[in-house]
């Protein structure tokens, strides 16, 4: 592992971060290739902790949380409260999981209900047999299918996707014991992602919203959501519009300002824009083709050297682009016969 390799992951190793006032970073090991980890927060007081997000209900991220607690001298059964950043499996099952036991409450944002509905019935049996399947075949990446069918990956973890204690509304302040967090409705990376933004203390819990070091995945989620790209970069105005905070995020180190960041963030869907519409321009038609034709990551890599996952990531981050380039009139969008979207220059008019 090279050294910089070494730095940029210096954040999963286990142990616990004191972030003062009583707030705490405890990363999680997570069994997915390339995020390693995500960092559960606790906010503690005498009489007990609440935590933003909970991990994946795994047995190495259940025994880490314990641990991390007791180090700071609680167990989990002094968890009173989990605030769910949103959906995902990596910071939703282990509350889950826990609640069973210890009887915790659970909030999550009311806006992942269909979420929720969507990934029951993929888990039953009723929908996709995995996760996103119709989506590929609408955007040409039958090739993607192909593959993932190949790999028959079971979930990491089993879990009952059970629902919350309560659904959080955008704007609802949460009183803890020792200060307000506001929670707000941050819709793109899922469609009921929330922060948790704490103004007094200038401090934000980002969930997957706004991460230091990667670009978060657009619509990854179950119900799926056309507008994922355009909600997102609305969320990320909506939250540059807060007062600046240090930034505390599910995936990565906790850095000092927010409003840096969702500048950058905001300048790489420009340029991630420009990109797809170039590769329209040059006749590429699907969302996979156009996919293809660009380079990924900050070291500009093909689309090839890609691992499987990061590939369907690309592919629904690219069908992202092109909705927002359609819905500026910069791109016309028709459908195949087969029921693959196509796009084209759009006709000067
Ligand atoms: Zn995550």
């Amino acid at each position: 592992m090279s050294h910089a390799t070494a730095d940029r992951y210096a954040w999963t190793e286990p142990g616990v971060e004191d972030l003062g006032g009583g707030v705490y970073r405890i990363p999680l090991p997570l069994p997915m290739e390339g995020l390693k980890a995500v960092n559960v927060y606790a906010i503690t007081d005498p009489g007990g902790v609440d935590l933003i997000d909970a991990g994946i209900a795994l047995v190495p991220a259940r025994e880490q949380l314990a641990a991390g607690l007791r180090q700071i001298g609680y167990e989990l059964g002094d968890v009173r409260n989990f605030f769910v950043t949103h959906i995902h499996i990596d910071h939703y099952s282990l509350a889950v999981e826990l609640r069973r036991t210890f009887h915790s409450v659970i909030s999550l944002g009311e806006q992942e209900h269909a979420n929720l509905i969507a990934t029951r019935e993929m888990v039953n049996g009723h929908g996709n047999r995995f996760f996103g399947a119709d989506g590929l075949r609408r955007l040409g990446a039958l090739e993607l299918i192909t593959e993932l069918s190949a790999h028959n990956r079971q979930p990491p973890a089993l879990i009952e996707w059970e629902d919350p204690d309560r659904w959080l509304t955008d704007g609802t302040d949460l009183d803890l014991r020792t200060r307000t967090l506001r929670a707000v409705h941050t819709p793109g990376h899922t469609r009921g992602h929330l922060i948790f933004h704490d103004a007094a203390a200038k401090i934000m819990f980002a969930g997957d919203h706004i991460l230091p070091y990667i670009t978060p995945s657009i619509g990854f989620e179950a119900a799926g959501n056309r507008m994922a790209l355009s909600d997102y970069v609305g969320s990320l105005a909506k939250t540059l519009a807060l007062p600046d905070a240090r930034l505390l995020p599910a995936h990565g180190p906790v850095t000092r300002s927010t409003h840096r960041r969702i500048r950058e963030l905001l300048a790489h869907h420009d340029t991630r824009l420009d990109e797809t519409l170039n590769a329209v321009q040059a006749g590429h038609a699907t969302p996979y083709e156009v996919a293809k034709a660009i380079k990924w990551t900050r070291r500009h890599r093909q689309f090839s050297e890609l691992d499987l996952f990061s590939q369907v990531q690309a592919v629904n981050e690219t069908a992202a682009h092109l909705e927002v380039l359609a819905i500026r009139g910069q791109v016309a969008h028709s459908v195949a016969a087969e029921g693959t979207d196509l796009y084209q220059v759009a006709a000067a008019s």
